[in-house]
Parts: structure tokens; sequence; C-alpha cells
């Protein structure tokens, strides 16, 4: 059985976008402003707090790194420093309550299955047979 690892952005890359206010690889401007809801800060996978947290919104690509094909899209974070989710902490608990998408990768970014979890039971997935260097990504 393969658990569920976690993986928020890289520390290095959050700073580096606080400072210049511009998103990695791209350059393309950032924006800053009071959240509007509770989406999830990409680094500490905590809820912003809608009209008090300020947070970055920036394009990112989710495989930066780790395969040559890129895929990035719009993430937000905090904009003050906040601590990055632990990769062996399991599901953020404060993420549960709402409906994510998870998606299976393997090498060469193959979308091998995706999949709507709407009941908050993450860990069921894991229990599910993965390949061999299977990455798996929520949204
Ligand atoms: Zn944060």
């Amino acid at each position: 059985m393969q658990s569920i690892r976690v993986v928020a952005i890289p520390t290095e890359t959050v700073e580096r976008v606080r400072a210049t206010l511009r998103a990695p690889v791209y350059g393309f401007p950032a924006h800053a402003e009071v959240a509007t809801d509770d989406a999830p800060c990409r680094h500490c996978l905590r809820a912003f707090k809608a009209g008090k947290d300020r947070r970055i919104l920036f394009t990112y690509d989710r495989f930066a790194g780790i395969e040559s094909l890129p895929q990035p899209g719009p993430v937000y974070i905090h904009e003050d420093a906040c601590s990055r989710y632990s990769e062996d902490a399991g599901f953020p608990e404060e993420l549960r309550g709402s409906p994510r998408t998870v998606e299976a990768y393997a090498r060469g970014r193959r979308l091998l299955a995706q999949e709507l979890v709407a009941d908050s039971k993450f860990e069921r997935l894991s229990k599910n047979s993965s390949p061999a260097g299977t990455r798996t990504i929520f949204k």
C-alpha cells in the first residue's frame, strides 16, 4: 500500500515570489490582495480567512523540476511568511471539508487516473494499487 504524501510548493520558490512579485520561470506579474474566499495557501496548506488574510496569486508549474512538459496554473500563497506543510503530515485536516480533484501521473506526465473526492475520505485513494513512479496531485 502506498500512503498519501502531500507536497507543498518549496519554501525557496515562495520566498522568491514574495520578494519579487513575479511568477517563477515565467516572470509574469503576481497579484497581491485580501483573500475573498477560503482557498488554500499552496505553501502552508491552510485556508485563507476571507476578508482578513492577504495573499499573492501567481502562475506556478506544479511539475517544475520533475517533468520537462510544463503545466502552469494559478496558485495562491500567503503574502506574509508561513510555515511549509510537512510532507509526512498526511492529508491536511483543514482542507478535508471541501471537494478536491486528485490526479495520478506516471513518468512523462501521463495522466493515469483522476477522481473527485467529495466525501473527505482521501485515504481510500492510497488503498488503490498505484504503479511505481506514480505521482498524485491535488487540486
Ligand atoms: Zn501559507
